[in-house]
C-alpha cells in the first residue's frame, strides 16, 4: 500500500520550546527592534551594519540550541507517510531533528548570498557575516534571508506540495505572514487538517480545522502517534 502524503506546515512556535523567541511573541531578540530596521531591503541599505549584527546575534543563538520534540516527533511520520514539511522558520532544527524533506520558505539563517550573484550561495560553520565578507566574485554577502517585501521564491513549489497533500499538520504559526499563510487555501477540501498551537487565534472560519491548543513539544507527540497508530491498521 502506498503511503500518504503529509505536509507539515511550521512557524516560529515549533522552535520556541528550544528557546527561539517567535516573532509575535515580541520578547528575546525581536523586542529590541522594529522589523522594517533589521529585516527588509530599505534596512540593508540604510543600515547594513545593524542587520548584520541582528542576523549574527540570532545565527550565534542558533549554534547554541537544540530541536526539542516537536521537531523530533515529525520525523517519526517518516515511517508511515511520505512526510514534506514547508517551514517559515530559518533555523535548521528540523534537519538537525533528522526530518529529510524540508522546504524553507523564507530562507535559512545558517546561510549567505551574494549580493550580486543571487545564485551563490554558501553554508556558514560559524555564526559571524561581516561587511566585507565577500564571494568568490567578489560582492558582499549578505543573510540568506527573504526580508519583508522581498519575493518569496520557493513559494510555487509549496504550493504544489500543499495540492498534492492528502493531510496537513500546522504547527506553531500564527498565520499572519503572507504569502506563506495563504498556502492553506491550496489544500484540497475535506481533507483532514490539523493546527497544533496554544494560543491558536482567528482559525474559527477553517472549516474542517482540528484545533489542538497545546505547545509544539507536547501536542505534535501526541498527534503522530495518533497518526501513526491510524495508519498501523493498513
Ligand atoms: P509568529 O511569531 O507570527 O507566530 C508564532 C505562533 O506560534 C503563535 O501563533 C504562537 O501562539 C505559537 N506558539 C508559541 N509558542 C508555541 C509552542 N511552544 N508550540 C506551538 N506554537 C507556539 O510566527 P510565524 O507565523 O512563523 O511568522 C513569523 C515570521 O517570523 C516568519 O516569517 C518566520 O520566518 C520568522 N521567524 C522565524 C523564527 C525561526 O526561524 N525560528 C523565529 C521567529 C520569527
Amino acid at each position: 500500500m502506498s503511503k500518504k502524503s503529509l505536509l507539515v506546515f511550521t512557524g516560529a512556535g515549533i522552535s520556541a520550546e528550544s528557546g527561539i523567541s517567535t516573532f509575535r511573541d515580541s520578547n528575546g531578540l525581536w523586542r529590541n527592534y522594529r522589523f522594517e530596521e533589521v529585516a527588509s531591503p530599505a534596512a540593508w541599505h540604510s543600515n547594513p551594519e545593524l542587520v548584520m549584527e541582528f542576523y549574527n546575534m540570532r545565527r550565534k543563538q542558533l549554534f547554541e540550541v537544540e530541536p526539542n520534540p516537536g521537531h523530533r516527533a515529525l520525523v517519526k511520520l517518516e515511517e508511515k507517510f511520505d512526510v514534506q514539511i514547508v517551514t517559515q522558520n530559518v533555523d535548521d532544527l528540523h534537519e538537525r531533528a533528522g526530518s529529510t524533506r524540508v522546504l524553507h520558505l523564507h530562507g535559512e539563517l545558517k546561510k549567505a548570498r551574494s549580493t550580486r550573484f543571487p545564485n551563490l550561495v554558501y553554508e556558514l560553520k560559524h555564526w559571524e557575516l561581516k561587511i566585507g565578507d565577500t564571494c568568490e566574485k567578489g560582492a558582499q554577502l549578505r543573510p540568506h534571508i527573504v526580508w519583508f517585501g522581498e519575493e518569496v521564491p520557493e513559494f510555487p513549489k509549496a504550493v504544489a506540495m500543499v495540492q498534492e497533500a492528502d493531510i496537513m499538520l500546522i504547527i506553531g504559526t500564527s498565520l499572519n505572514v503572507y504569502p506563506a499563510a495563504g498556502l492553506l487555501n491550496y489544500f484540497r477540501p475535506n481533507l483532514p487538517k490539523y493546527l497544533i498551537d496554544p494560543k491558536a487565534e482567528n482559525v474559527g472560519h477553517i472549516s474542517g480545522l482540528t484545533v489542538i491548543r497545546k505547545t509544539a513539544g507536547e501536542g505534535a507527540p501526541e498527534l503522530v502517534a495518533k497518526l501513526l497508530e491510524e495508519r498501523s491498521g493498513y
